[in-house]
């Protein structure tokens, strides 16, 4: 395989069976999202947790820009809408859960659409993105369905700030506030982490920063997931646009500028490779990175190409 220079080069010292991984991947190779396709389907409407950052009106932040929300489909239509995609874009290669709410909050939903998929489809490379609550009681099921790789929207690991980011979260069948509740999420994240790099499954965390709330802090996180076996940290921008609405609770909060955003990205580059092409696609995304075919691929059109 043929990596180009400067991704090479980035993920040199990657040991090898994680290179072979990320090789070839259009999120990761800076080289391969000029040749390969990826797609997201929007299986999953549930969310276990309320991030301030977050408006409903929208897919999950965890992955994905503002914008119209995704067209929900069951299982069956989502695979349905892969092998359509896959017959018609042959540079598909991979397949991501992403939302609109989190994959892992919709257990049944995610696994029945992986299951399919690893059966009807398995050349097609699967992933999943979480906000990690309910991650350590997946990861079995997780390592099931071959999942090449795994994101964590990690944002804090200090429940303090932690409180200023999540107002609750839903834990075995009730509402948790507070600095509480950050300290179940982080916990959990950690777990799920740890759980998954014991059992060789790459995890990338993803983190949004948000001015004010966690700029200084995610250094630390970045030393933290890093150290933890994380293969890859990146840090986006929170999307403080008007019609995204205003951070909930914090009126008025921005967005970080270019420059903050990259002084960050570099402070945590460390000797970590940073992706700083993630184009936060959204749940339903489908083609070449920083593409969007999704509209030729509804479900009325599927349904017409049979
Ligand atoms: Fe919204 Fe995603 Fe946060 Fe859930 S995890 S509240 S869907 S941003
Ligand atoms: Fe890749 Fe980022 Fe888009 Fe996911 S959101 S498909 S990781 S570029």
């Amino acid at each position: 395989s043929s990596g180009c220079g400067s991704s090479a080069d980035r993920l040199a010292h990657l040991p090898e069976a994680i290179r072979a991984k990320i090789d070839n991947h259009p999120c990761f190779s800076e080289d391969a999202h000029h040749h390969y396709a990826r797609m997201h389907v929007a299986v999953a409407p549930a969310c276990n947790i309320q991030c301030h950052y977050c408006n409903r009106k929208y897919d999950c932040s965890n992955e994905s820009r503002p914008g119209v929300v995704s067209e929900l489909l069951t299982p069956d239509q989502a695979v349905k809408k892969v092998l359509a995609v896959a017959a018609n874009i042959p540079q598909m290669t991979v397949l991501g859960i992403a939302g609109p709410g989190d994959p892992l909050a919709n257990p049944e939903r995610t696994l029945e659409t992986f299951r399919q998929l690893s059966e009807k489809a398995p050349d097609i490379r699967l992933c999943v993105s979480t906000n990690g609550l309910a991650l350590p009681g997946l990861v079995d099921e997780i390592c099931k369905h071959n999942i090449e790789h795994v994101t964590i929207t990690i944002n804090c690991v200090d429940p303090d700030v932690g409180a200023k980011i999540y107002p609750w979260i839903f834990w075995n069948n009730r509402r948790i506030k507070g600095r509480k509740a950050a300290e179940i999420l982080i916990a959990q994240q950690q777990k799920g982490l740890e759980m998954l790099v014991e059992r060789g499954v790459l995890v990338k965390v993803n983190s949004v920063l948000i001015p004010g709330v966690n700029d200084a802090h995610l250094k630390e996180v970045s030393r933290i997931v890093k150290e933890k076996g994380a293969f890859l940290h990146n840090v986006m921008p929170l999307i403080a646009e008007p019609e995204h609405g205003t951070f909930y609770g914090l009126m008025g909060q921005r967005g970080p500028t270019n420059e903050e955003l990259q002084t960050l990205q570099d402070a945590c580059a460390g000797d970590m490779a940073m992706m700083r092409h993630c184009r936060q696609c959204r749940a339903d995304a489908v083609g070449m990175l920083g593409e969007d075919r999704g509209h030729e691929f509804t479900l009325d059109k599927i349904e017409a190409m049979e």
